[in-house]
């Protein structure tokens, strides 16, 4: 049995990078970007206005006020999308809009709220400032900046900047295929008759769900009974891909039979049986590029030992950048005891109160209590070396909504 760090560095050193693609920024959202993206051009491009207004000469409204606005006259308008050819000289204004170009000799922007039309002029009832209101070329982005660095998961204020820059196509990382596999006599399909002593197959949809959040190509491959034969022939089918995720049989029953048909594969495996509570019998083996996962089949086991060990490599996979799981420091109120020598992850709800975070356990904390993770919004991480946490204390949770 090895440490939950140690077989994590296990897992990333196997992980081969995945190769790019190009596609249509409308496809790229929450995909990871395969390369640095610099700004060729300043944003904005020219110097414009931020409000519905005039624009004026500052030195010339200085002294303007309510009781002795000054008067100007409006020589003409620039609405967005227009440029005005003229200069604007002293004594005069230009009725602009959000967004127009500032017209050569203006230097602010009078908003129309300070303001009142008298025939062909304006009353300005306020003084503003040099530069106010105005929109510089290149203060958001500068020419040569990089805006968005590689290994970024791309979001909707990525894509808005993409087509800023007038980039229609992006390189991001290609989707890992992963191929997901349940074993058991016992376990059927949705819609099969559930006979004696049979479940309903919980892990390939709940793996299925994951991969797609993720950012991974999921394909099923249904359920393998627990004989060889049938397990060879799946096993074989799933090593085409990226990634293979094996749920149930590795455990140390007599119809666990998983790490061997690998090692018969020619499968070779890094490690088998981890610290962590649940999942402790998750493996972990590498066939060429292909990496392969055999998770507990307990559904809390399979979930647990998807973020903890499947999630990293699909990240790194994709050369993902930052964490993919958000952790938090919380105030634990109910006492946990463990038993030590594995990492716990204990099923719990965390909520903000007062300025602080607070967390307890909810519901069965078995390997099989779908439902107390489904009420769950966060895993409290209790370490190894920690028998109990006493009511009070901190504890590390990591957040299940993220
Ligand atoms: P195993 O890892 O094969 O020993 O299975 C451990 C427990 O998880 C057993 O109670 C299995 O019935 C259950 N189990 C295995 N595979 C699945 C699955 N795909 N969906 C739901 N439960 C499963
Ligand atoms: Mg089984």
């Amino acid at each position: 049995m090895i440490e939950i760090e140690q077989a994590r560095e296990v897992v990333l050193d196997s992980v081969v990078k995945i190769e790019s693609e190009i596609v249509d920024i409308t496809s790229s959202l929450n995909r990871i970007l395969a390369c640095d993206i610099y700004s060729d051009i300043d944003l904005p491009t020219f110097n414009n206005s931020a409000m519905d207004g005039y624009a004026v000469i500052s030195s010339e409204i200085k002294e303007a006020s309510c009781d002795q606005p000054i008067r100007l006259e409006v020589i003409g308008e620039i609405p967005a999308g227009y440029t005005y050819s003229g200069k604007l000289m002293n004594g005069k204004a230009l009725k602009i809009m959000t967004g127009a170009p500032i017209p050569e000799g203006a230097d602010t922007i009078v908003p129309i709220e300070y303001t009142k039309e008298e025939g062909a002029l304006v009353k300005v009832f306020r003084g503003v400032k040099e530069k106010e209101n105005i929109r510089q070329k290149g203060e958001d982005v500068a020419r040569g900046e990089l805006v968005i660095t590689k290994g970024k998961k791309l979001s909707p204020v990525d894509i808005g900047m993409l087509a800023a820059l007038n980039l229609r196509n992006v390189s991001v990382a290609k989707l890992p295929n992963v191929s997901i596999l349940s074993t058991g006599d016992e376990v059927v399909d949705i819609g099969e008759e559930l006979s004696s002593g049979k479940i309903r197959d919980i892990n390939s949809y709940s793996l299925y769900a994951n991969v797609i959040k993720y950012g991974g190509m999921p394909k099923s491959l249904g359920i393998a009974k627990d004989n060889k034969d049938a397990l060879f022939k799946s096993i074989e089918k799933g090593l085409n891909s990226d990634m293979l995720l094996i749920s149930g049989g590795v455990s140390v029953g007599d119809y666990d039979f998983v790490k061997e048909l690998l090692i018969e594969k020619g499968v070779s495996i890094k490690f088998w049986k981890v610290a962590i509570k649940p999942g402790k019998p998750v493996l972990f083996g590498v066939k060429g590029n292909t990496l392969v996962f055999g998770l507990p089949g307990n559904p809390i086991s399979t979930l647990v030992t998807f973020r903890e060990f499947v999630l990293p490599a699909m990240c790194k996979m994709q050369g993902r950048l930052g964490k993919p799981i958000t952790e938090q420091y919380a105030v634990l109120e109910r006492d946990i005891s463990i038993s030590p020598g594995r990492r716990h992850y204990i099923m719990g709800r965390i909520c903000y109160r007062g300025g602080r975070y607070f967390t307890k356990p909810v519901g069965i904390q078995s390997s099989g209590a779908l439902n107390s993770m489904l009420q769950s919004n966060c895993l409290i991480i209790v370490p190894e070396d920690t028998p109990r946490i006493i009511s009070g204390e901190k504890v590390l949770v990591q957040l299940l909504d993220e």
